[in-house]
């Protein structure tokens, strides 16, 4: 029988012990004697949010393939579990062999949100893994990141061996293969790292060092090891669909974030918003045969059992064969007690026309996401998006019966003034008369609109990577006076207004574009108890700001503060196709209001041509808006 790493005493004392057991349906079983390479997969956060994560099912998937190479899974234990591991040294354990991860060959850790940071110290102290790369030894695993936060991996890089900047598909093979020929060879730690260190999209942080001028800015950034690429190029998957992706999917014993069969159709984005960090990175747009989906999306609902199957996407009405996807599934599944779920639809009349086929219209809400109040300020931020088109898409969704309506908006974007939140009102109140318009005789109740905001962040690669942020001081001034504005609209009971926490997005502000002296920042607020910090119960802003106080580093220099072109930003080295000249262009065009076309409709030579692929290359005639 298999051996559990916690004793039944300790599984019956905390919440969900099925989070520690591994041997969930299509768990990958090996036998340990017949590898050679042992890689461990970390989501630092807790199982259930972990699960839901479709990239680390593709890695799973894609390293078991390999007959030398193990690949298991590790999350964050609960706070639960980590009291009682710290108390009992328990050494924290991979999911499907229960052995310790210090004991593994890698430990890579998939860096999805910022907020994250001090799980990854948890996952290292529970694992008796040294905190500090300098501090590993031959005996300790390679640590790896990768993942979008790896795009500016500086406020982590004392605590990571290496990254790995790109799409995982890519050269994870060339990395294993070298590791193995270095184990043959009898070669160490460090030369490991000087041979990967020459492979594209790996970045080794040690290799580098980083000086400062008197006023905080990075003066210079230069190799220290002449193995080391002066630019680190991300690296992309061009053919995704003769690539991997997984027919069967691990399927959990308990409820997870997302419960479902997951179809990635596409990556990137066409449309270039000026905040969104991931239709910068993630260029070009590259599709998936829909054949190919049609046939995976088969396979693995008959492998999992799910009820659902969800299409993943940054936008998915740009899928130039989703008619054709969507029908095929609606013909094959719905009907059978399978749910089709279409996130990141644009509400048009086919988005309707198939909704109202897949979901129970009386109980699901329409989101629409304008970002900004004002016709101004979506133009500043390239949003694409008219009032015309909202109201329309809401009118039109109030006919066929919908009664509910999601608007999320950003506050603090560049540029803003006081009409552009009062706009937030003024659309929120127009969408709820639009409903009013309908007969009553002919309406479903009263209207429901949820407004919610939350705090623009600037972030690296994109457009206003050289912004400034507002203070959380700044931000709850602007949450007060749309409230208020939000009360004195003639249909203020139909409308609900949430926001976001204000201080843990000027954290996260801090990360995303901080520097290496913040590693210490993030070291001492974990030793002084942060954890699960994009948790609210467990956010503990206090103890963070006294962890800046003790370096001496100043938080708004890192948020409330505008770069200029020539500033050397921490991120500068890596190279991820769209060029810096670009990003400038399009800053400048956003504060002067002008708009940028989509891909499909014109190139803007940003750069991501580079990659020889994608909707770079795709005829433009006759285009879509
Ligand atoms: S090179 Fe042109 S088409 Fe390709 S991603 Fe950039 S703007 Fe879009």
């Amino acid at each position: 029988m298999r051996k559990l790493a916690l004793s039944d005493e300790i599984l019956l004392t905390i919440d969900k012990p099925a989070r520690y057991i591994g041997d969930e349906v299509n768990m990958v079983k090996k036998d340990l004697d017949k590898v050679d390479i042992r890689f461990c997969m970390c989501f630092p956060d807790v199982y259930e949010i972990g699960m839901s994560h479709l990239g680390i099912q593709i890695l799973y998937d894609m390293f078991n393939r390999r007959e030398d190479t193990y690949c298991e899974r590790v999350y964050s234990p609960w706070v639960d579990l980590d009291k009682i591991m710290r108390e009992k040294e328990i050494p924290l354990f991979a999911l499907e062999s229960q052995e310790p991860v210090k004991n593994f060959d890698f430990l890579g850790i998939t860096l999805q949100y910022e907020m994250c940071y001090t799980n990854i110290l948890q996952v290292l102290e529970l694992s008796q893994i040294p905190l500090y790369a300098k501090d590993r030894t031959e005996e300790h695993p390679f640590v790896l990141g990768g993942g979008p936060c790896s795009y500016n991996p500086e406020p982590i890089a004392d605590f990571f061996d290496f990254f790995y900047i790109g799409e995982g598909e890519t050269v994870y093979d060339q990395l294993l293969d070298v590791y193995k020929e270095n184990k043959r060879l009898g070669g160490s730690r460090k030369d490991y790292l000087e041979k990967i260190a020459q492979i594209e999209g790996i970045y080794v942080p040690s290799f580098y060092e980083v000086s400062y001028h008197e006023d905080g800015k990075i003066s210079s950034f230069k190799k220290n090891n002449n193995h080391a690429k002066d630019t680190i190029c991300k690296q992309v998957e061009m053919n995704l669909s003769d690539t991997f992706y997984p027919k069967k999917p691990l399927v959990p014993y308990i409820k997870v974030t997302q419960d479902r069969v997951v179809l990635e159709i596409q990556r990137g984005c066409i449309r270039g918003c000026r905040f969104c960090q991931a239709g910068m990175i993630y260029r070009p747009i590259r599709e998936r045969d829909v054949e190919f989906l049609k046939s995976y999306a088969c396979d693995m609902l008959k492998a999992t059992g799910h009820e659902e199957i969800s299409l993943s996407s940054l936008s998915s009405s740009d899928y130039s064969a989703l008619s054709e996807l969507i029908y095929y599934l609606i013909e094959e599944f719905n009907g059978k007690g399978v749910n089709i779920s279409l996130p990141s639809l644009r509400i048009d009349a086919f988005a309707l026309d198939v909704m109202s086929k897949v979901q129970d219209v009386k109980k699901s809400s329409l989101t629409f996401a304008p970002e900004a109040g004002s016709q101004r300020l979506r133009d500043v931020i390239n949003k694409g998006l008219s009032e015309e088109s909202i109201l329309k898409g809401a009118m039109d969704a109030f006919r066929a019966g919908w009664n509910r309506v999601k608007l999320y908006f950003m506050l603090g974007l560049p540029t803003e003034n006081e009409e552009d939140i009062e706009g937030i009102a003024v659309l929120a109140d127009k969408i709820a008369r639009e409903y009013y318009t309908i007969t009553k005789d002919q309406r479903n109740g009263k209207v429901s609109i949820v407004a919610s905001t939350s705090f623009f962040v600037p972030k690296p690669f994109t457009p206003f990577q050289w912004s400034r942020m507002d203070t959380a001081e700044e931000y709850l001034v602007k949450q007060k006076f749309l409230r208020s504005k939000l009360n004195d609209q003639l249909n203020r009971k139909s409308i609900k207004y949430n926001w976001h926490e204000a201080e843990l997005s000027v954290l996260e502000g801090v990360f995303a574009r901080g520097d290496r002296r913040i590693s210490k920042v993030i070291y001492d607020a974990y030793k002084a108890g942060c954890l699960f910090d994009s948790w609210s119960e467990f956010f503990h802003n206090e103890l963070w700001m006294k962890a800046f106080e003790d370096n001496h580093l100043d938080i708004a220099f890192y948020t409330s503060r505008e770069r200029e072109v020539d500033e050397i930003l921490p991120w500068d080295y890596i190279d991820v196709g769209v060029t810096k000249a670009f990003l400038w262009r399009e800053y400048k065009r956003g504060i002067s209001e002008k708009v940028t076309p989509n891909c499909r409709r014109a190139c803007a030579n940003c750069g991501a041509d580079v990659f020889n692929g994608g909707v770079c290359y795709e005829s433009r005639e006759g285009a879509a808006l």
